[in-house]
């Protein structure tokens, strides 16, 4: 039988490449066995998509994930630079990535431009949330990717043990 991969935001897993160069605390077990298990590939969209640690704080304006693949919304940085391609270079590698390892779930970091995958900080860079993905989990959802985030860990290993 085919083993079960997930790629997982590479901050969730300890990586040091936050916008702010800070580490996530409390790497979650089930993440650290899997990990073991060889059973992760973790990827962080932005430095992926050509973004350095650190960067600003960048926001999705006029939409979410959805309408920046659709070219009516942008990412822009709290300096007010355009940075739509790098955050859709580094989707289109996560995309790569899933498919290149037939995965079939992600567990990506919640609130996220790139990474949430229900709500989104609204492009205000005032902490407030809308309901939207970001743009990596709004390309993998679209290819039939499940997209979960961290408070999620129990559903995907129950889809794991299925
Ligand atoms: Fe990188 Fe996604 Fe984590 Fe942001 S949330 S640091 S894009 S892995």
């Amino acid at each position: 039988m085919k083993k079960k991969m997930v790629l997982v935001s590479a901050c969730l897993m300890g990586e040091q490449v936050r916008y702010d160069n800070e580490i996530l605390p409390n790497l979650s077990p089930a993440l650290q066995e899997w990990d073991e298990q060889g059973l992760i590939i973790s990827l962080c969209p932005e430095v992926a998509g050509g973004l350095p640690i650190p960067r600003p704080p960048a926001e999705i304006q006029g939409g979410d994930g959805i309408d920046v693949a659709l070219g009516t919304a942008k990412v822009i940085d709290i300096n007010g630079e355009d940075v739509t391609s790098e955050y859709f270079n580094g989707a289109k590698e996560a995309l790569r990535l899933v498919e290149e390892n037939g995965i079939d779930y992600a567990i990506l970091k919640a609130w996220s431009p790139s990474c949430g995958s229900k709500l989104t900080y609204d492009g205000s860079f005032s902490d407030s949330l809308k309901v939207g993905q970001g743009v990596t989990a709004a390309l993998l959802q679209s290819k039939g990717i499940q997209v979960f985030n961290e408070d999620e860990i129990d559903l995907v290993a129950d889809l794991l043990n299925g």
